[in-house]
């Protein structure tokens, strides 16, 4: 069982597939997208992800990991199948399930003329009901075959954060296997039995339900802890001496809350974690389950950004010409990923409002000016310096390890006026203070 395709070779499955081959699996990987596939075969990683590219060139220099548009020639060449296509929400906050079904049909119809058996493993993230009900279904139909006897399912939820993403499939906290029968889950456990060796992580074996539901359970609390920490941060903020970041140390060091997750900001973003949000409140809704506290974690989420600008209209004043930088676009830093980044939506906010846009990213501007089209005023810098030029003010918006040791100095000089909005709490608030600048902090009480 060494012989693995992986098809959809996204932020997601990409890493995972190189990483499978490092450690010595037949990796076949398959896109529809004949531009990322011909970038992949050339060693080129079409996503940003630290060290990703060197590791592709490894496992493409040993022969051991291939990209392809087919399907049918993936399946023909491996044993166990993952399928990490891509499963946005529509506007109603349902899953689009276009990429899946695709993927399922494809899937089928190479099943048809294979003769041995296969595990198909869907590690998208999918509502509970999804993998038996649309990826089973179909391949049963396009195929002739019977799950269970002819072809194995499960269903295997990925953790992976973006920016981390060879770490995290290297290092997983847990392996969660949703297992149709004990036939699939023993094969999907062998196989990472394998991928870790000495190092094998807890393994939980479950229904697929489960395995579907706990993702969604998983990113909910998660996105609970920062809308939370959020929330603290505007009461924080509004009390003479408050700060949020003393407040997260206090309760992070309890064992039973833990400190991940309470990093006051502008809200979480990201391709995971509102969209799984949305769907899992529709799926509740839908089982006649009433969702308010799910709710209430996109509604912080949603108004987090008025935080920001509160703190620039108490620097500023009425925003309308001023002119305003915005450093980081990335939802997260380490990765070019902008989708439902928040920094975005605080740029059109502010474009909005009528202020005039300076926007740098270390890695994303490429993206950000893609989905930033048509927002007038907003000019674009690969410069942190240059970007401030001229600015009344600088948000820092996403936690880029560049922006910790910015030369407050030099910025001053070229400045309007020097005033630092911190979202992410990465400034040295004394060095900005020294070289003039006016600092706030997000969630921390400022006279
Ligand atoms: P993505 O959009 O970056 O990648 C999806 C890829 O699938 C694209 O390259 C697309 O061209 C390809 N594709 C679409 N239809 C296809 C088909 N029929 N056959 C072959 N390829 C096809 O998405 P992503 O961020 O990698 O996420 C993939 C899945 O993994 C989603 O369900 C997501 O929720 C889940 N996930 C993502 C992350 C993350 O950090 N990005 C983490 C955990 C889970």
């Amino acid at each position: 069982m060494d012989r693995v395709a992986v098809i959809g070779l996204g932020y997601a499955g990409l890493p995972f597939a190189v990483a499978l081959a490092h450690r010595g699996f037949k990796v076949v990987g398959v896109d529809t997208d004949e531009e990322k596939v011909e970038l992949i075969n050339k060693g080129v990683s079409p996503v940003y992800e630290p060290a990703l590219n060197d590791y592709l060139k490894g496992v493409l220099e040993r022969g051991l990991f291939k990209a392809t548009t087919s399907v049918a020639k993936a399946i023909e060449e491996s044993d166990v199948v993952f399928v990490f296509v891509g499963t946005p929400t529509k506007a109603d906050g349902s899953l689009d399930l276009t990429q899946l079904e695709n993927a399922s049909e494809d899937i089928g119809r190479a099943l048809k003329d294979e003769g041995g058996y296969k595990l198909i493993v869907v590690r998208s993230t999918v509502l509970p009901g999804t993998t038996e009900g649309v990826v089973k279904r179909i391949i049963e139909e396009r195929s002739g075959k019977i799950c269970g006897r002819d072809f194995g399912l499960c269903m295997n939820p990925e953790f992976l954060r973006e920016g981390k993403a060879l770490y995290d499939i290297f290092n997983p906290a847990r392996i969660v296997i949703g297992e149709y029968d004990k036939r699939s889950g023993d094969i999907l456990e062998s196989v990472y039995r394998r991928f870790h060796g000495e190092k094998m992580p807890p393994v939980i074996r479950t229904s697929i339900v489960n395995a579907e539901l706990i993702k969604y359970a998983a990113n909910a609390f998660l996105a609970m802890k920062v809308s939370f920490i959020n929330l603290i941060a505007r009461i924080a903020q509004r009390l003479p001496r408050g700060d949020v970041i003393e407040v997260a140390s206090g309760i992070g060091l309890d064992p039973r809350i833990g400190r991940d997750f309470l990093d006051a900001g502008l809200g979480f973003g990201g391709s995971c974690l509102p969209k799984d949000l949305r769907a899992l409140i529709k799926l509740a809704k839908s089982l006649g389950v009433d969702a308010k506290l799910l709710e209430a974690i996109l509604e912080v989420n949603e108004t987090q950004i008025d935080e920001a600008l509160e703190l620039l209209r108490r620097a500023l004043g009425d925003l309308r010409g001023k002119r305003i930088a915005v450093l980081g676009l990335a939802f997260k830093p380490g990765t070019d990923d902008v989708r439902e980044s928040q920094s975005i939506k605080l740029v059109k906010r502010l474009a909005k409002e009528g202020a005039v846009l300076h926007a740098h990213d270390p890695l994303a501007l490429d993206a950000a000016k893609r989905v930033l089209q048509g927002i007038g005023n907003v000019a674009f810098f690969s410069d942190v310096y240059e970007c401030a030029r001229r600015c009344d003010a600088i948000v820092v918006a996403t936690d880029w390890g560049d922006y910790r040791n910015l030369c407050f100095e030099r910025l001053g000089e070229t400045m309007a006026r020097r005033v630092v909005i911190d979202c992410r709490h990465i400034i040295d608030a004394v060095k900005a203070s020294k070289a003039g600048f006016k600092y706030y902090g997000l969630g921390i009480y400022t006279e």
